[in-house]
């Protein structure tokens, strides 16, 4: 499989197996590091990524200097030298971590949200149509034991507490979805408020809101809209 077929391999297959878009783009993220562990040039996978995206049909023999491309393992001090030789004779050469390579290939299992961590999630209410929205480092399974835990010790701080204390409404343990995900806690945060924000009238949070700082990403910006 030459390097540009992996790359499209990967993507089809995260578009099959993602079940929204939310978890293709925490997919995808993944597939980048993935190829850029292994030596994948920024570039080159970019540019794939961009025309896939826009879903154009990719050439499969893109235009380069190069007549062939090959994906060889790395092995210190022989690796280098090869590339550099079989560079004169039209072949561009690529190295990979063969056990990295092989984890990439496998079929992976990320249908389900719920065991991803850094996450933005939805608690709706089982009496009236208001829902909570939170941010997390974990996943929804360990974030929930802590809601339970709150709830049980009547912790005021907590606004699923706070909304079954006041309201007498029974929080949908059942229904809780996850709207986003993101790794980097300080983005993480921005993206919860932007989402309160967004539903301010519906959510039954205590705290409400927060102004997007210049340097969040365009997947914060993004949910503003
Ligand atoms: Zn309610």
């Amino acid at each position: 499989m030459s390097p540009l077929q992996l790359v499209i391999t990967l993507l089809n297959r995260a578009k099959e197996v993602c079940s929204s878009e939310a978890l293709l783009n925490a997919e995808i993220s993944k597939i980048l590091t993935d190829l850029k562990d292994n030596d994948y040039p920024r570039h080159f996978v970019h540019n794939i990524l961009r025309e896939w995206k826009q879903g154009k049909p990719i050439n499969q023999s893109p235009k380069q200097h190069f007549k062939q491309t090959m994906v060889i393992p790395y092995v210190k001090g022989l690796s280098e030298k090869f590339r550099k030789d079989v560079k004169d004779i039209g072949i561009k050469v690529y190295f990979r971590n063969p056990k990295n390579l092989g984890a990439i290939l496998k079929p992976n299992k990320i249908n389900d949200p719920f065991k991803i961590s850094g996450i933005i999630y939805k608690v709706p209410c089982c009496d009236c149509n208001q829902f909570y929205i939170g941010e997390s480092g974990r996943t929804w399974y360990e974030r929930s034991k802590e809601h339970h835990r709150d709830i049980k010790n009547k912790n005021l701080n907590n606004s699923l507490y706070t909304l079954m204390a006041q309201t007498k409404h029974q929080i949908d343990w059942n229904n809780v979805s996850i709207l986003d995900f993101l790794k980097q806690k300080h983005e993480r945060k921005t993206l919860e408020g932007m989402y309160i924000q967004k539903y301010k009238k519906l959510t039954f949070n205590l705290f409400k809101g927060c102004n997007v700082p210049s340097y969040t990403n365009k997947q914060v910006h993004k949910a503003l809209k």
